[in-house]
């Protein structure tokens, strides 16, 4: 903000600097990732990265800087008596693959012709007049785009069903409601480049042949859900939503529908029904989301991180795609970094990067140099890596023949001094906190293991407790009706097996 008005006497005006030339003005963006540093200044056109800047650098940064066209180093990220001047350079940067997020941080999110003038919406032109809506799903197939709110499930196979069924009236709808704890990939994507998952959402509508399209957006969200309104209400004024986009006589307009907070919501029936007016509870299936989702109709589910790949594909070609990632996991994933690292923050890496890779070359270690203890993947659903696992590549099947799963891609890094019996009673608590009562299973089964968690963490449990556990996380496992309760054992599962003595310490020190 101070920036800003610094910068108000000089906005609009090109300043020269010897040989270069530099256009001033001052622009608010969404996030850049590197959260551990923020606040966060990018300069350009020199690409200079300032990190944790106080209103009290803004004078030297607007002096030096915005007047000058000179770098002030001390505001730049040192490491092992390295200056990076240019953000590309820095290690946290340099070792990602920025698809997703290549505008995050780079743009305005409040002005389409930035986006435009990134190559935005040029998928949709070309999808409309180059492609047909089967071209579409086909390309889409090929390039097997899986989805990235967890399950990994195909994303043009899902569109060829809703394509194909006898009912006219379909819709497409983005899951935005991204609870996880430790997870802000959505969240980013939404604020910083929402335009990136409008024109995917649009694409998807043209290839399924559905007109309306809504998305279900978290109400703890309040900048994402601002900024998606300005992002329909400039991209409706531009032609590129609503009716006769770009005169192709294809119509498609977008709702935004706040979530309340329900992590069940999260699941697509759940979901619908949320939208709907109903109570979010998800109903057993068939008939699947694809046949009989949003008012009944064929409807096309996808998160935001999936819906913002799309546009990429179609310009580029599956097979370009197809050449980022592993031969099952094409594509990129994007991970929120949190916990005992470094540098925590929000990161887009080739799906196959292995967990070291993430948590040292990027993350740049653990916090204080500790030891590395584990990582829980994918919040309450996901699972627990141990060190064992750090040159596991991250892609969907080499995690599921470990029984974890990407999630949405949160990452919680523990050091040695972490009790992973907390660990697992905090995700506990949350999942019984936010199972929809609806089925036995889930909503008894999670209570007693939350209760005997608790008996074992106060040192009143015993040894049969952890068979207990065992037992009744494997049933619910088997037993519940949605992915909520299903996966709701994972993390007890998983810190049993990897941190059995931990769990035996607590019963046996209280003897
Ligand atoms: Fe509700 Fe849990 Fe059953 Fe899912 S598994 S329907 S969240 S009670």
């Amino acid at each position: 903000k101070k920036l800003k008005e610094m910068a108000k006497g000089v906005e609009g005006v090109t300043l020269e600097f010897g040989e270069e030339a530099a256009h001033v003005g001052v622009h608010e963006s969404g996030c850049h990732g590197f959260c551990e540093m923020g606040p966060l200044v990018r300069i350009e056109p020199w690409n200079y990265l300032y990190i944790k800047v106080k209103e009290e650098d803004c004078e030297e940064i607007f002096n030096t800087t915005i007047v000058k066209g000179k770098p002030v180093e001390r505001l730049m990220y040192h490491q092992d008596e390295m200056i990076y001047k240019e953000q590309e350079n820095i290690p946290f940067y340099a070792k990602q693959t920025r698809l997703v997020l290549k505008n995050c941080g780079q743009i305005n999110a409040e002005d389409i012709e930035e986006y435009i003038a990134a190559g935005g919406y040029e998928a949709l032109e070309k999808a409309l007049f180059e492609m047909s809506p089967n071209d579409i799903v086909n390309e889409i197939t090929k390039a097997n785009l899986r989805g990235r709110g967890g399950g990994g499930f195909q994303t043009g196979y899902k569109w060829k069903q809703v394509a194909s069924q006898p009912e006219k009236i379909r819709y497409v709808v983005c899951n935005g409601d991204e609870g996880d704890p430790g997870a802000f990939m959505d969240r980013s994507v939404m604020e910083g480049d929402p335009h990136k998952m409008l024109e995917g959402m649009a694409i998807a509508a043209y290839a399924v042949g559905a007109q309306e399209g809504y998305i279900y957006v978290r109400a703890e969200y309040p900048l994402a859900i601002k900024r998606l309104k300005i992002a329909i209400e400039q991209a409706e004024q531009r032609g590129l939503l609503g009716d006769n986009i770009l005169g192709s006589g294809f119509n498609f307009r977008i709702h935004i529908n706040r979530g309340a907070g329900a992590f069940v919501c999260g699941e697509g029936s759940a979901l619908t029904a949320s939208i709907e007016g109903e109570r979010g509870m998800p109903r057993t299936k068939p008939p699947r989301t694809v046949e009989q989702g949003l008012f009944a109709k064929p409807t096309v589910l996808n998160n935001v991180e999936t819906y913002a790949n799309v546009s990429m594909i179609i310009t580029n070609g599956a097979k370009w795609y197809q050449g980022i990632g592993t031969e099952s996991s094409p594509g990129t994933k994007a991970f929120a970094i949190t916990g005992s690292v470094n540098n925590t923050g929000l990161i887009e890496v080739p799906m196959g990067t292995t967990l070291r890779e993430i948590v040292y070359d990027i993350g740049g270690g653990v916090k204080n140099g500790a030891e590395f203890k584990a990582v829980q993947i994918g919040g309450p659903s996901g699972g627990c890596l141990v060190s064992n696992n750090l040159d596991v590549k991250l892609d969907f099947d080499s995690l599921k023949k470990l029984g974890a799963m990407i999630g949405s891609g949160g990452l919680v890094v523990m050091d040695e001094d972490t009790c992973m019996v907390e660990v697992a009673r905090f995700f506990m608590n949350f999942t019984q906190n936010e199972s929809c009562g609806k089925c036995v299973p889930c909503r008894e089964g999670t209570k007693r293991m939350l209760e005997i968690l608790e008996r074992i963490v106060s040192g009143n449990g015993t040894l049969e407790d952890l068979d207990l556990l065992e037992e009744l996380g494997e049933a619910i496992t088997a037993t519940a009706l949605c992915g909520l309760g299903k996966s709701a054992a994972l993390p007890v599962l998983s810190t049993l097996k990897n941190f059995r003595e931990e769990y035996v310490e607590h019963v046996v020190d209280k003897r």
